[in-house]
């Protein structure tokens, strides 16, 4: 925890739950844990079917952050982000790299944040998916055409070998799991990162 708190902007918690992803990662017990020590705004990314279930508790541990899958809510989307921001905080909508990214599209102005899945939610240590790039690209042209504000966040197989095609094709907030906590000097990664 404390190289994230040096070195990274934010902390990225993936929360899995056996049932939307055919992983569990870990529950409130770690986040309650982690928001004792995190020094930076965590970004809850909830890879769980009724992620509604989860807000209030991260709310009340201080989590700035939420994204959840479109694939699912549905048609509870829109009610999602409305209950995310009365609990005061930042709503983000997450697609797997089978979901078209015009689904997203009914959602700029209203998301703060849009997360890419470069890789099938649920698995670490998966390898980067390059069509990745272009839906970055094509959600960032329709952001920009609306004139309206919301982060690209990606997510999977992160690191310094596509971080700078990563920003050129408009994400904003890269997410980093294996390329920082498998390299000898995490700090170092997580700045290399940043600068790419
Ligand atoms: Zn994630």
């Amino acid at each position: 925890m404390e190289k994230l708190n040096r070195g990274a902007d934010w902390i990225h918690l993936d929360v899995m739950d056996g049932t939307l992803v055919p992983n569990i990662s870990f529950g409130f017990s770690v986040i309650d844990a982690v928001s004792k020590v995190a020094a930076r705004p965590m970004d809850a990314h909830l890879m769980v079917v009724h992620p509604e279930r989860w807000f209030e508790r991260l709310a009340a541990d201080g989590v700035s952050y939420v994204s959840f899958h479109l694939e699912a809510a549905l048609r509870s989307t829109s009610s999602h982000i409305d209950a995310i921001h009365g609990l005061g905080m930042k709503a983000g909508v997450a697609i797997n790299p089978d979901v078209p990214v015009r689904r997203l599209f009914p959602y700029i102005g209203k998301a703060d944040f849009f997360l890419i899945m470069s890789v099938f939610a649920g698995f670490g240590g998966q390898k980067f998916i390059y069509e990745s790039l272009d839906r970055i690209a094509e959600l960032k042209a329709e952001i920009l055409s609306r004139g309206a504000e919301a982060l690209i966040e990606v997510d999977g197989g992160v690191g310094s070998g596509n971080a700078a095609s990563l920003k050129e094709a408009g994400a904003d907030v890269l997410v980093a799991g294996s390329a920082v906590f498998k390299s000898p000097d995490a700090v170092a990664a997580m700045q290399a990162l940043r600068e790419a």
